[in-house]
């Protein structure tokens, strides 16, 4: 029986060019670490892509929260300490009140039609809705873009962040330690995403997921826009529900 629905936010319910807003994050970031640190931005750049990889890569065995591994990789390619307080703090205010800004131009944010609709249908159908992004992001960011899909930290009772997860989508070890902490089972969950690989648990754990992309991906239990997910979402979970009472 399905009670919780875990919306992906970039693509699903946030239209973005995430690769243009990954770009003028480490842009900025990178600006300000140079300063602080005396080095120059350029030198900065790999140490950003080393670190992102190394935390979205599937044959980790580590048990280090993802924030843990990007500050680790991030400091043996840099020599910079992102835990360090002080350089904690300058990050920090980057991405209260810097990054919130950068939702124009390129990085062309705005909400995905039916998305505000869907995340109230799924509180008003009396499911729990959460909010699993993939986890590379603080909360600072994940807040950022949530502001921009024009959805709320209060519409969600959970949100991964990089502090909050141990690896990245489409891991099933990610899915499973989000609904552990929201409380549910896998296969009490429904994901909702736009990614034929990311938004798909693997190796397959009983997470089920309504696809909202482009594609047609064969394990999508639902394929539509998301305004007809929030139209008929009732309908998708008593199908749901349905099948697993048989
Ligand atoms: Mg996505």
């Amino acid at each position: 029986m399905i009670k919780a629905v875990l919306f992906d936010l970039d693509d699903t319910l946030l239209r973005l060019n995430l690769t243009a807003f990954i770009v003028r994050y480490v842009a900025g970031a990178s600006r300000l670490l140079g300063q602080a640190a005396r080095m120059s931005t350029a030198q900065l750049g790999i140490p950003y892509l080393r670190s992102f990889l190394a935390i979205d890569a599937q044959d980790r065995e580590d048990s280090l929260t993802n924030e843990q591994l990007f500050n680790q990789t991030f400091r043996a390619a840099s020599g910079i300490p992102l835990d360090d307080p002080a350089i904690a703090d300058l990050i920090d205010y980057y991405e209260r009140e810097i990054v919130p800004d950068f939702a124009g131009g390129v990085v062309a944010a705005r909400p995905v039609e039916g998305a505000r609709e869907a995340v109230d249908r799924v509180w008003s159908t009396g499911l729990t809705c959460a909010l699993a992004t993939n986890p590379t992001f603080s909360l600072a960011c994940d807040r950022a873009r949530m502001e921009w899909a024009g959805v709320h930290e209060d519409d969600f009772a959970l949100i991964s962040t990089i502090s909050n997860s141990t690896r990245c989508k489409p891991s099933a070890r990610y899915y499973q330690e989000f609904a552990n902490a929201l409380g549910v089972r896998l296969e009490e969950c429904l994901m909702v995403g736009n990614d034929a690989t990311r938004d798909f648990a693997r190796p397959d754990c009983g997470l089920r997921t309504a696809y909202v992309g482009h594609g047609r991906p064969a394990r999508a239990v639902w394929r539509g826009p998301m305004t007809e997910f929030a139209r008929r979402l009732p309908e998708i979970v008593a199908h749901l529900n349905n099948e697993d009472a048989r």
